[in-house]
């Protein structure tokens, strides 16, 4: 067991995925010492449809042209909904597909060559708040640094530290596939072309995906709580699915695995405090309606490191900076009047104007997949 009296570190940041990631490689290539752990050594698994919009490339700094690993862009996507397919088109990429587990290592990788010493297969136990000093456990052994950035997902140990977790949050939960297929076999009519397939629930409480990447093919459903269980909507998309030959009829597809994240829709998360800063899942930043959660992991990572490479402030100060900018850029997570207002109506209203906005081409475009999901020409984004 060892105490590191002297902090060596000026941030330890605590996961490595792509808020992770991210949040460490701009902080070290600003000239700040940065220590990154993850428990996982990577490339590790993680459960993705692995749909990337054009802010995200914008946040890690990286062009998709010179990205050297599986990428599909795609400038279309269809939405099902009561048996109908409904398509949507853009002059321009839209989106991309990428694969989790290439994805994740490229950009620790990218933090590691910018100076971020990188420790792998190292889990943080518990992290503690002290007068001028934040405490980070891994297994007996304490290091200290004057900041830690909380990027370590929905059970970041750091979230934990910094406060309670309402119990009024919203979780998604999901269940997701991805197996390797020979490109252009057993994938079904409709992938002809790239793009994802969304398949809006009954219910309107979820949708499920199916989509090629590469040689890959990724198929899953999340949703919020309620109804019919997310195990038994899974199957039944499959079954469907199955039945109309849009899965591979040779090749088995992979173990379905879940994972539930906080979406910032009620109960927002803390994401601050003196020496703490929350990015990505750990500050349950996903999208509401949508589940995208590596843009906005990449993007609070990004205002993160921001607002300490400027320097000059107390650590109460960049908190409440943080806060504030986290709130202008995803909402603050609670309720405004006119989302209380429409709450109010009653259940068939809502699920009623809803079909009526996706049956809507332009409507659907605007709304749901430019909005909610961030498919926009890069120009535009
Ligand atoms: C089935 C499914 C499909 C999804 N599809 C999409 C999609 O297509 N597009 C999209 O934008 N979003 C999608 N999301 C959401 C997206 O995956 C997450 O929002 C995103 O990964 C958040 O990134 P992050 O860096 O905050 O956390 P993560 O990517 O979860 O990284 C957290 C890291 O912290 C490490 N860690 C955890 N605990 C500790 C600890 N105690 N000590 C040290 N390290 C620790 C983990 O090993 C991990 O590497 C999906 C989510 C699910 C579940």
């Amino acid at each position: 067991m060892g105490i590191e009296t002297v902090a060596p570190w000026d941030a330890i940041v605590v996961g490595g995925g792509p808020g992770g990631s991210t949040a460490a490689r701009r902080l070290a290539r600003g000239g700040r010492r940065v220590l990154l752990l993850d428990a996982a050594r990577f490339p590790r698994t993680k459960l993705c449809a692995g749909w990337v919009t054009p802010s995200v490339w914008r946040h890690v700094e990286f062009s998709p042209e010179d990205y050297p690993l599986t990428i599909q862009p795609f400038s279309r996507a269809t939405v099902e909904i009561d048996g109908r397919v409904l398509e949507t088109r853009w002059s321009d990429t839209v989106g991309w597909g990428i694969v989790r587990s290439e994805f994740d290592d490229f950009l620790l990788r990218r933090a590691r060559e910018a100076g971020a010493e990188v420790r792998e297969g190292t889990r943080v136990r518990e992290v503690r708040r002290e007068a001028d000093a934040v405490s980070v456990d891994l297994d007996g052994d304490e290091i200290r640094a004057p900041l830690v950035i909380g990027a370590g997902g929905h059970h970041c140990p750091v979230a934990r530290a910094l406060g309670e977790i309402e119990d009024g949050e919203t979780v998604v939960a999901a269940l997701e596939s991805e197996t390797r297929i020979e490109p252009g076999r057993g994938t079904g009519h409709s992938s002809l072309e790239p793009g994802p397939e969304l398949f809006f629930e009954p219910d309107l409480r979820g949708y499920g995906w199916r989509f090629v990447k590469g040689d890959r093919l990724n198929v899953g459903l999340g949703c919020t709580p309620g109804g019919v269980a997310l195990r038994r909507r899974c199957d039944s998309m499959l079954d469907r699915l199955g039945r109309e030959g849009r899965l591979p009829a040779d090749v088995p597809l992979e173990r379905m695995r879940g994972h539930a994240y906080a979406v910032r829709l009620s109960a927002p998360r803390l994401v601050a405090g003196p020496g703490f800063l929350l990015v990505g899942d750990a500050a349950g930043l996903a999208r509401g309606l949508s589940g995208e959660g590596i843009g906005p992991a990449v993007e609070s990572a990004a205002v993160a490191a921001g607002l300490l490479l400027d320097g000059g402030v107390g650590r109460d100060e960049v908190a409440a900076r943080y806060r504030r900018e986290i709130d202008r850029r995803f909402g603050t997570g609670r309720p405004g009047r006119l989302a209380r207002a429409l709450a109010k109506l009653p259940r068939p209203a809502i699920e009623g104007s809803t079909r009526w906005i996706v049956r809507s081409g332009w409507l659907r475009r605007k709304l749901i997949l430019e909005r909610l999901f961030g498919m926009r020409p890069r120009g535009e984004s």
